[in-house]
C-alpha cells in the first residue's frame, strides 16, 4: 500500500476505467485512500452490476466516495450518454484514468478481423471515446482553476513489441502518440495528460498465461519479480495529484527494468 498522501485528491471527482478488477480496481480502492470520490467504470454484465455494491463498500472503508458508471468504452455512442448522464448530476470531474484494456494474443498468421476489432476498438479506440466525451467538461473546470489530469494506462510492449502480440502492441503505441497530442494541444489550458507502461503486472490477464511463460518473463526482468496492482496504482495517485504539476505528455515506464 503506498503511503504518499495527495491532499489535493481528497474530496475531488475522478473516473477510472475497466475499475473493477485487476490493475484498475486497485487504482480505485489507492484513490479512495486519499480520500477521492471515484467513479469506476467496467462492461455493464451482470456479474458487474452485481460487484458493484462490494467494491462501493470498500471505496467506503478506504475513506472515499463511490459511483459505479457501467459502459463499454468501446462503442462511441454508450460512452457519450454515460459521460452524458454523470455530468448532468453536477459532478466536476477532474481526473480520468484509462485503464481498460483487453488482450487477444494470437501469431500474425492466425489473427482475425475480431481480434483486431476488440483489442483496437477497446485499448485505443476506448481510450479516445471516454477522453474525447470529457474533453469540453475538462476545459471548463480547468478555466474555473482546476487542476485537470488524464492518465492513460498502455504497455511497455507498446514501447518495445512483443510475438503475438502485435495487435495489442499497435493499440497500446496509438495510446501514447494520443497521449503526446492531447498533451500538447490542452497544455495551455493547464490540462495534463501522461502515459505509463506497465511491464508484466500479476492480474487476471496475466493469470492466462502458462507457468512457462511466466517464467520466462520474469528471467527478463532485471529486478526478477513480476510488479504488483499497487506499483501502478501509486504511480496513478501522483500522476493526478498537484505534486506532478510540471509533468505533462510523459511517457513511465514501469516494468522492473524490463525495457533496459
Ligand atoms: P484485467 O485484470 O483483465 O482487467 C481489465 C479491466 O478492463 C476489467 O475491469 C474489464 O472489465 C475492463 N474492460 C475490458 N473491456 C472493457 C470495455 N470494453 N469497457 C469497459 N471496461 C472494460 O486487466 P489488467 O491486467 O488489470 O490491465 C489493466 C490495464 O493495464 C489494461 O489496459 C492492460 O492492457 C494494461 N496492462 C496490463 C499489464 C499486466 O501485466 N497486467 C501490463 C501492461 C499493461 P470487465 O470485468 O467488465 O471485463
Amino acid at each position: 500500500m503506498s503511503s504518499a498522501i495527495y491532499n489535493d485528491l481528497q474530496g475531488k471527482s475522478i473516473l477510472v476505467t475497466g475499475g473493477m478488477r485487476g490493475i484498475g480496481r486497485e487504482i480505485v480502492l489507492s484513490l479512495a485512500r486519499q480520500g477521492a470520490h471515484v467513479i469506476f467504470n467496467a462492461t455493464k454484465s451482470e456479474k458487474n452490476q452485481e460487484k458493484a455494491g462490494e467494491l462501493l463498500r470498500k471505496i467506503e472503508e478506504c475513506g472515499g466516495k463511490g459511483t459505479p458508471l457501467l459502459f463499454d468504452v468501446s462503442n462511441f455512442s454508450e460512452t457519450q450518454e454515460a459521460i452524458a448522464s454523470l455530468l448532468k448530476e453536477g459532478h466536476s470531474i477532474v481526473g480520468l484514468v484509462n485503464n481498460a484494456g483487453v488482450t487477444r494474443d494470437q501469431l500474425i498468421l492466425k489473427v482475425k478481423e475480431d481480434d483486431i476489432d476488440k483489442v483496437i476498438d477497446t485499448n485505443l479506440k476506448g481510450t479516445i471515446n471516454v477522453t474525447t466525451a470529457l474533453a469540453r467538461h475538462f476545459l471548463k473546470v480547468s478555466g474555473e482553476g482546476g487542476n485537470v489530469s488524464v492518465v492513460n494506462i498502455s504497455s511497455v510492449v507498446g514501447l518495445m513489441g512483443n510475438p503475438a502480440q502485435t495487435i495489442y502492441a499497435a493499440s497500446k503505441a496509438g495510446i501514447i502518440g494520443f497521449t503526446k497530442a492531447f498533451a500538447k494541444e490542452l497544455a495551455s489550458k493547464k490540462v495534463r495528460c501522461n502515459v505509463i507502461c506497465p511491464g508484466f503486472i500479476e492480474t487476471d490477464m496475466t493469470s492466462a498465461l502458462s507457468e512457462k511463460v511466466k517464467e520466462s518473463y520474469i528471467e527478463n526482468i532485471p529486478l526478477k519479480r513480476a510488479g504488483q496492482s499497487q506499483d501502478v496504482a501509486s504511480l496513478v495517485c501522483f500522476l493526478l495529484s498537484h505534486d506532478s504539476s510540471y509533468i505533462t505528455g510523459e511517457t513511465i515506464k514501469i516494468d522492473g527494468g524490463l525495457y533496459i
